[in-house]
């Protein structure tokens, strides 16, 4: 069987997770996590990352640390992840929910604009797959209707917009290091990313429970006490090993991802070609981290009955999302702004297949071969 995922191994995980058992400190901001939040930093070019127990977590931290209350507007996709929308829902905050863009599946910046009101607080574009929403055009409408922008960069790891990397561009970005993501932290784990210095000293108390704990093993005070709200929102550094382990070969993951995502494009451009499907587009000025490599078909059935002819072949193949404003929570806690064109239409087509860095030739030569038998 041909499974869709399977979470990345680079083989040095065991020897890190080792030494931080014998390092005498299992929990958070150890040697191990330290060092995760410094390669981003230095590598991302970002003022501050903090490892998190994963990606929601992060948006949590951030939607605290924007100060949503209750009857804000935040505006979304609503082809994303539960949590994205949840984190700022948590706070009392109601979802706008705005079109995504057929050819890369993210929020549509032209529309966006129509949608701000003075409720608004926040945008928060998903670069999905990996490849970049029209960052500039956000945050110019940022700057101009004073908000804040939370990049949901789960998938985002490793890709750029015009030389910068994703997460760092919006006041706050978010990693998830989930095993089905590119890097992983043993299963679970995530990162916030603070890119406005006057929210960092914040962000470190809302991390620490709400205590400037943070401060107090910099010895930058005497002692700690409750300052803020606040919750648990530390990597354990046994985590960080592994997550170390998978940074310090980051390079190497990425190419090897990106030579199957290639694999995948060249094999089935005839097919494209042929109009049977349609291939995933690249924006321009954006460089990919080859997370995901999805293919749309015309409609709904089609892509079903493929679905199950590569089931009866043990290649296992999966769609996402639902909208969230037509699941029952989506319904309560937003709405849709303007009309659905898109949103419901293209997530109907769209189908993702097996790509992760231990999958051999062999594995993806079998999944091009009974691919290309269907259309057949
Ligand atoms: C995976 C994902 C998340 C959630 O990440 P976790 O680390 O599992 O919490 C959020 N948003 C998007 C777009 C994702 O793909």
């Amino acid at each position: 069987m041909i499974p869709f995922n399977s979470p990345p191994i680079v083989g040095t995980e065991l020897e890190y997770m080792q030494s931080a058992m014998g390092s005498g400190k299992l929990c958070g901001d150890g040697g191990f996590t330290r060092r995760c939040q410094q390669w981003f930093e230095k590598n991302f070019r970002c003022p501050k990352v903090l490892l998190t127990p994963s990606c929601t977590a992060s948006l949590e931290m951030a939607a605290i640390l924007l100060d949503i209350k209750a009857g804000d507007e935040v505006i979304m996709p609503s082809y994303t992840f539960v949590s994205t929308a949840n984190a700022f829902v948590l706070r009392g905050a109601r979802i706008v929910f705005v079109d995504i863009r057929p050819d890369t599946m993210n929020i549509d910046e032209t529309l966006i604009e129509a949608a701000i009101t003075d409720k608004t607080r926040a945008i928060v574009p998903v670069h999905y797959a990996g490849v970049a929403c029209e960052m500039d055009v956000i945050m110019a409408l940022a700057e101009k209707h004073g908000l804040f922008v939370v990049e949901d960069a789960a998938q985002g790891v490793m890709s750029t917009y015009k030389g910068r990397a994703l997460g760092t561009i919006g006041h706050i970005g978010c990693f998830s290091f989930h095993e089905t993501k590119n890097y992983t932290a043993g299963g679970e784990g995530g990162a916030t990313l603070i890119n406005s210095p006057e929210l960092i000293e914040r962000a470190e108390i809302i991390r620490e429970k709400g205590t400037n704990r943070s401060q107090f093993f910099r010895g930058q005070v005497d002692k700690y006490t409750w300052h803020d709200i606040g919750s648990s929102y530390l990597m354990a550094d046994l985590q960080a090993a592994y997550l170390w382990a998978q940074l310090e070969a980051a390079q190497e993951i990425n190419n090897r991802r990106l030579a199957l995502w290639n694999n995948y494009y060249k094999a089935l451009k005839p097919l494209q070609e042929k109009g049977q499907l349609v291939l995933p587009t690249l924006a321009p000025g954006c460089v990919h981290n080859a997370h995901m490599f999805y293919i749309k078909f015309e409609t709904s059935e089609k892509r079903d009955a493929l679905i199950a002819y590569m089931k009866e072949a043990e290649i296992l193949t999966v769609f996402h999302y639902i909208p969230l404003h037509s699941s029952t929570a989506g319904e309560k806690y937003g709405y849709f702004f303007g009309e659905d064109v898109h949103t419901t239409e293209e997530s109907g087509k769209l189908l993702r297949l097996p790509l992760f860095y231990n999958m051999s030739n062999a594995m993806q030569q079998a999944v091009i071969s009974t691919l290309k038998s269907f259309f057949a």
